[in-house]
């Protein structure tokens, strides 16, 4: 038997980011605690297929994709969940870009597309979400920085203050939301075998470096996010409120 503190049962989340990576694999989490999953990306076919992955392993899933960073098609999906009554009460802002390349170097476009996709869209789909919480006075709101929430790293600059950006987001939406019955926390990822870094695993030098700074001494695994994720989509954190809390390894404990 689920453990009521950790049980999701007729909770819906939408984690944004879910048709592959942390996102996948959070939602493979939350659905086995027993939520419902939305499922979203930019590209149709990749949400479809992982919809069709997870309803084979028995999970609840329905597709919705969008781009989080067009506010018309966030209007546009949320107005479709009410049409529908579907709740959204547990909402992960997940979705996001990384792009390297030194300051002086960097477009001004490039700058913007990075804040907009890793720290615009998750106040702009937090607004929408908190609003049906609010009337519903309880909801869940998991964001996902980074160790770049806490440091910064060379060549990584407005993804280094997009994930700055996350750890306050998350405390002003805990400051304002709090009393109505919402949490708003973070999750903190260390470097993860995901797509998004896949030039990085296989560049020698910098796995080694990863391998090298980590305590753990190697790469995290996109499921060991999951514990994390599920707490705080969870009863168990239900006095829990602007915190971030660090999956990486122990990195953050020694650099
Ligand atoms: P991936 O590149 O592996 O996956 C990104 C996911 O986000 C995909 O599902 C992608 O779908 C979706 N996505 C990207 N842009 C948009 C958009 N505009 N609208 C909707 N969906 C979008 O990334 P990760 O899984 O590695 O990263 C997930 C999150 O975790 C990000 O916020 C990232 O910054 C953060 N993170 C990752 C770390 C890591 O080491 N991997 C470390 C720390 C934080 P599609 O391409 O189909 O649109």
């Amino acid at each position: 038997m689920t453990n009521p503190l950790f049980d999701l049962s007729g909770r819906t989340a939408l984690v944004t980011g879910s048709s592959r990576g942390l996102g996948r694999a959070m939602a493979e989490g939350l659905a086995a605690a027993g939520a419902r999953i939305l499922v979203n990306g930019t590209d149709p076919g990749r949400v479809d297929t992982a919809v069709k992955e997870m309803r084979q392993a028995g999970y609840e899933a329905e597709a919705a994709p969008f781009d989080v960073t067009a506010e018309d098609a966030v209007a546009r999906a949320f107005a479709g969940f009410d049409a529908a009554g579907i709740a959204v009460d547990i909402l992960v802002n997940n979705a996001g870009i990384q792009f390297r390349k030194p300051m002086v170097e960097l477009a001004t476009a490039d700058w913007q597309r990075v804040i907009d996709t890793n720290l615009t869209s998750a106040f702009v789909i937090g607004r929408e979400a908190a609003k049906r919480m609010i009337a519903r006075g309880h909801g869940k709101i998991v964001n996902i920085g980074s160790l770049t929430s806490a440091l910064a790293r060379a060549t990584v600059a407005p993804y280094t203050v997009a994930k700055g950006g996350i750890k306050m987001l998350t405390q002003a939406m805990a400051a304002e939301w709090a009393e109505h019955g919402i949490q708003a926390n973070a999750i903190g990822p260390g470097y993860m075998l995901t797509d998004m870094n896949q030039a990085l695993i296989e560049n020698p030098a910098f796995d080694a470096w990863v391998k090298g700074r980590t305590p753990a001494k190697r790469w995290g695994k996109p499921q060991e996010l999951i514990g994390a994720a599920v707490f705080l989509a969870a009863p168990a954190s239900d006095y829990v409120n602007g915190q971030i809390i660090y999956v990486d390894g122990g990195m953050l404990a020694v650099l």
